[in-house]
């Protein structure tokens, strides 16, 4: 989970832009964050821990100059949240350097990192990515394509080098990427809610294996890779990620959640007397629920919208003590049989402590209802769900996950529901942690700190 972005806008202020591009896609991570410009060629990028508003203010901004920039917001999957492994990345390698914002995991990072045959300065995946391009001694246009060639697994990227932008996706397509137009400047964006933020009008979706090159000529788009007969957008998006107001392969996220929800009412009805959502990504889904119940809705719990979003927070400790600080209940629920609607449970401890807050507040019974599938299998493709030893769904009954998270009862969306709610068809998806079947290979080694040295690793882990 990452949010790129990008932009070529010669008299435009790019790095502003770029400020209000991620700034949109704030969700999909909030460890880092960061902004590179290209000034006739010349790369200058600054980036840091922290949210986007935290990162850049006016003077910070005003030192980015350039008729190009990227942007970058880092939810980290391979490689901890340290500075050096926020993006843009700025890689200097033989032929050329380049700034680069990835999306996505790899599964081959391991041998790519062997066959570069140098040290990197990041634990990341993701300047193998950069390295590549930065040292492939061919013309910019060949040397990107050979470089996609090389990847396997999910990649999105936004790059500059040599005084162009670039923007390719892998050819399963896992992670989003959309191509938009401010007046007659080109944009490209992790999701279409970062084209309206900026005024950019929704001009197509980026395919699976195409490289979009921008130069003083326009936009040059090349089917790179030729795409998988495999499609995997991920549908974790469609339940969990994607902004509600983001279009995915032309269906609206929130009309997509709302049904997730009209189709869960259908498959697992309850006797009521409130439906409550799990703010802010179970809402939607809450809210089909209830219309297609007719019990009514409320906003039962209040979520402290200042509290970053609990899943995103990579450690079980900080993870814990977000839910306390995150969601308070109504009154309203004591006494009342109570349906609380959430996206998704992975490890179950936040649906566990949500069951226990209300039952505390009075609430006579807690009926959880999920509308997604139960996660039973990690991604390896850039979400960082856990281990499959973490999930509570891997290895238990619908029944047994129940008892542990303390609910009255409990079903979850089947997959056919889910599915049929995203309106795209079983073999676009991705539903690998849903289902257990991967389309591609998976790593050989897919620990997130694998690349970090041993004595960071022992601190990390405190020994
Ligand atoms: S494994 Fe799950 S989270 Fe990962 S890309 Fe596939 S559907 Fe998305």
């Amino acid at each position: 989970m990452c949010g790129v972005f990008g932009i070529r806008a010669p008299g435009r202020d790019v790095a502003r832009l770029t400020y209000f591009g991620i700034y949109a896609l704030q969700h999909r991570g909030q460890e880092s964050a960061g902004i590179a410009v290209s000034e006739d060629g010349r790369l200058t990028a600054l980036r840091d821990l922290g949210l986007v508003a935290q990162v850049f203010d006016e003077r910070s901004l005003h030192g980015l100059e350039g008729e190009l920039a990227i942007g970058h917001t880092r939810y980290s999957t391979t490689g901890g949240n340290a500075w050096a492994n926020s993006q843009p990345l700025l890689h200097h390698g033989r032929t050329r350097t380049v700034a680069l914002g990835h999306n996505g995991n790899l599964v081959n990072a391991d041998e790519l990192r062997a066959s570069i045959g140098k040290p990197l300065a990041s634990t990341s995946d993701s300047e193998v990515i950069a390295a590549l391009v930065a040292d492939d001694e061919r013309p910019l246009d060949e040397a990107l394509p050979a470089a996609m060639a090389r990847l396997e697994g999910a990649a999105t990227v936004v790059g500059l080098a040599d005084g162009r932008l670039f923007a390719f996706r892998d050819p399963h397509g896992f992670r989003p990427l959309v191509l938009g137009r401010l007046g007659e400047d080109p944009v490209v964006a992790s999701e279409s809610c970062a084209l309206d933020l900026v005024g950019a009008e929704f001009v197509r979706e980026i395919r699976p294996g195409e490289l979009i090159v921008v130069a003083d000529s326009g936009v040059e788009s090349v089917q790179a890779v030729e795409p998988s007969d495999r499609g995997s957008l991920c549908i974790f998006e469609f339940f969990y990620l994607a902004r509600p107001d983001t279009r995915l392969s032309g269906v609206e996220v929130h009309g997509a959640r709302v049904r997730m929800g009209e189709r869960l009412a259908e498959e697992a009805p309850v006797e009521a007397d409130l439906v409550l959502p799990v703010p802010d990504s179970g809402t939607p889904a809450a809210i089909g629920f209830a219309r297609a119940t007719g019990i009514p809705f409320s906003e039962g719990l209040i979520k402290n919208r200042y509290v970053g979003r609990t899943f995103i927070q990579p450690e079980q400790g900080m993870r814990e003590q977000g839910i306390r600080m995150k969601f308070n209940p109504l009154a309203e629920v004591g006494g009342k049989r109570l349906v609380v609607v959430d996206d998704s449970i992975v490890r179950g401890s936040t649906t566990r402590q949500i069951v226990q807050m209300l039952f505390d507040a009075g609430a006579a019974e807690v009926h959880v209802r999920i509308s997604s599938p139960p996660v039973v299998s990690p991604c390896y493709y850039g979400i960082d769900l856990a281990s499959e030893d973490e999930m509570i769904a891997a290895h238990a009954t619908v029944d047994e996950v129940r008892e542990a998270i303390g609910a009255s009862t409990l079903a979850y969306l089947s997959l056919d529901g889910l599915q049929a709610a995203t309106r795209r068809p079983a073999d676009a998806l991705c539903r690998a942690c849903l289902t257990r079947d991967y389309p591609t290979r998976l790593p050989t080694a897919a620990a997130k700190h694998r690349f970090e040295s041993p004595t960071a690793a022992s601190r990390r882990a405190g020994t």
